[in-house]
């Protein structure tokens, strides 16, 4: 899972939408592509790899448009090439970026291709560019067809929809997977993570589970996943634009190396105490009970886990499993009793 941006306003919106992205790209990806509406059709850019060359494509080749959705692609069903490159466009007029799985892909692909869906890519996400054709052919507005199809998927996603159907209109949703809206004077921003977008606002508005919002330049509207108009709370967040450059380091891992003694610190920091008594809820009783631990992570995180399983197993004496997040949701677990599992989000989410 990567990052997906969007934005609607009146600035160029491929330049903004770059912009963001690049400050996801502390989250690792293998391709990245930007969509734009520029008032007559859907404009496309894919690139592999680095940012940068689409960076340099857009330099060379600007795009034009003022409404956008971006994408940074860590692929998960096709190989890293340009055609499973997010966004993924069906019919010439429906844009889609996806982060997540949809499990049931196949079925809902064999489904689209019997009724003339002609598909472009191996990805389980252009299946969503698909259904949201056939909803807008059916009639149906922007919540509707996210309804619709949000109850016909499986898995997890955090995805964004531009079409020339509604073209002053992107349609998000969540479940599993991050998703923030951003509000700005006459401008309404998408990111995985309020960090993409802290440069442009602060006003943040984070998805529930199973939440999908219409957005338009001046107005936004939540639904829950009953379909029901949903409240969320508009937050002020505090992000540290300093945690997005390279701080003078040569990559970001780096840097995140050195950040670490200041990371654990701000970890500890919202468990203790100004003494430095530890207050969080876990009573010493309760840890002497713990008969074992599974640690339970994915990518670099897994790698953190594999460390600490060194060192919990050498100070508690206690065994420690360290498991892949991604594969152990498949699995049966057999759960010994006593045991305890810390799962350890991805890109610090
Ligand atoms: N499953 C999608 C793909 O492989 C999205 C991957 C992602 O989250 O970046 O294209």
């Amino acid at each position: 899972m990567c990052g997906i941006v969007g934005y609607i306003g009146t600035e160029n919106s491929s330049e903004i939408l770059l912009d963001s992205l690049r400050r996801l790209e502390y989250r690792g990806y293998d391709s990245s592509g930007i969509a734009s509406f520029d008032g007559d059709k859907i404009q496309l850019r894919r690139r592999v790899g680095k940012l940068a060359a689409l960076a340099t494509n857009l330099h060379d080749d600007p795009m034009s448009g003022t409404i956008g959705i971006g994408h940074t692609r860590w692929a998960t069903h096709g190989g890293v090439t340009e055609a499973n490159a997010h966004p993924h466009l069906a019919s010439e007029r429906v844009a889609i970026v996806h982060n997540g799985i949809i499990e049931n892909h196949k079925s809902l692909r064999l489904r689209l291709e019997a009724a003339g869906h002609v598909f472009q890519s191996d990805t389980d996400s252009e299946v969503l560019a698909h259904l949201f054709v056939d909803a807008f052919d059916a009639g149906l507005g922007p919540d509707e067809a996210m309804s619709k199809i949000l109850s016909e998927v499986e898995g997890a996603y955090a995805l964004a929809v531009l079409s020339q159907d509604f073209p002053d209109t992107i349609i998000v949703a969540r479940n599993a997977s991050p998703l923030a809206i951003g509000l700005g004077e006459g401008a309404v921003y998408v990111a995985s993570d309020a960090m993409a977008m802290a440069h442009l606002t602060r006003q943040v508005i984070y998805l529930k589970d199973n939440d999908y919002a219409v957005l338009s330049a001046d107005s936004y509207e939540i639904y829950d996943g009953n379909g029901q108009k949903a409240n969320r709370e508009l937050v002020t967040v505090a992000a540290n634009p300093v945690m997005v450059d390279k701080a003078g380091y040569r990559h970001f891992m780096e840097k995140e190396i050195h950040e670490q003694p200041e990371a654990i610190a701000h970890t500890l920091s919202a468990m203790t105490d100004e003494t430095g008594k530890l207050t969080a809820s876990l009573s010493a009783e309760h840890l002497q009970n713990i008969s074992s631990i599974t640690l339970l992570a994915a990518g670099t995180s897994f790698y953190a886990g594999q460390i600490g399983r060194y060192w919990i197993e050498k100070l508690a004496g206690i065994p420690v499993a360290c498991e892949i997040a991604s594969e152990y949701r498949y699995r049966h677990p057999v759960a010994p009793t006593g045991g305890t599992a810390i799962a350890i989000s991805q890109s610090g989410e």
